[in-house]
């Protein structure tokens, strides 16, 4: 990691252990990627090396939710698959975060009939709300940022009782859209 070259090696570091903790935690956040539509194919585009996030010690996708602790839903839930997002949700270890990736699944996005959730925040704690359809994946590493300096500076929200309080983050857009069409000028061949 380069700490050794900066640093004799006789050297000696003391430190709390709760940051030891907090930067192990924040270094380490593994995602499960609940991705039911086309934000699903930016949250891959996030993990390919353009974007690199494992520079942010956040690419290992796991699909066992035993495993994970930052929940990414990308894309619309409908009513049926619900359940099974709660479920998935409940047997993931604490503490854990939630994204909600997109207009899908934040509001329903532009799906707004019965069996499409209006926002996954209905139903579980979002801690952070990517805006966007869909969302860049600037956004999304955005998003695992701002859960990182939660982390990082020890300051999980907790009401009175213990419980876990969703931090609700909403995230404004880091770019600005080119207006679409997109002009298209045809050279003289
Ligand atoms: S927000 Fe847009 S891109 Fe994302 S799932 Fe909905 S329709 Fe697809």
């Amino acid at each position: 990691m380069g700490i050794e070259a900066a640093l004799p090696v006789d050297s000696v570091l003391t430190t709390q252990l709760q940051r030891v903790v907090n930067w192990a935690r924040r270094s380490s956040v593994w995602p499960m990627p609940f991705a039911t539509a086309c934000c699903g194919i930016e949250l891959m585009a996030t993990a390919c090396s353009r974007f690199d996030l494992a520079r942010f010690g956040a690419e290992v996708m796991r699909f066992s939710p035993r495993q994970c602790d930052l929940m990414i839903v990308a894309g619309r839930v409908s009513v049926k698959t619900l359940p099974v997002l709660q479920r998935i949700y409940l047997q993931m270890a604490e503490p854990k975060w939630v994204i909600s990736m997109g207009a899908c699944a934040s509001t329903g996005g532009v799906f707004d009939t019965y069996a499409v959730v209006q926002g996954v925040d209905q139903y579980i704690p979002v801690d952070v709300y990517i805006p966007g359809c869909p969302p860049r994946p600037e956004m999304l590493i955005e998003g695992i940022m701002a859960i990182q300096r939660v982390i990082d500076n020890d300051n999980i929200p907790r009401d009175p009782t213990g419980k876990r309080l969703p931090l609700q983050i909403a995230l404004e857009p880091n770019y600005r859209p080119r207006a679409q069409p997109a002009r298209l000028s045809v050279g003289a061949s």
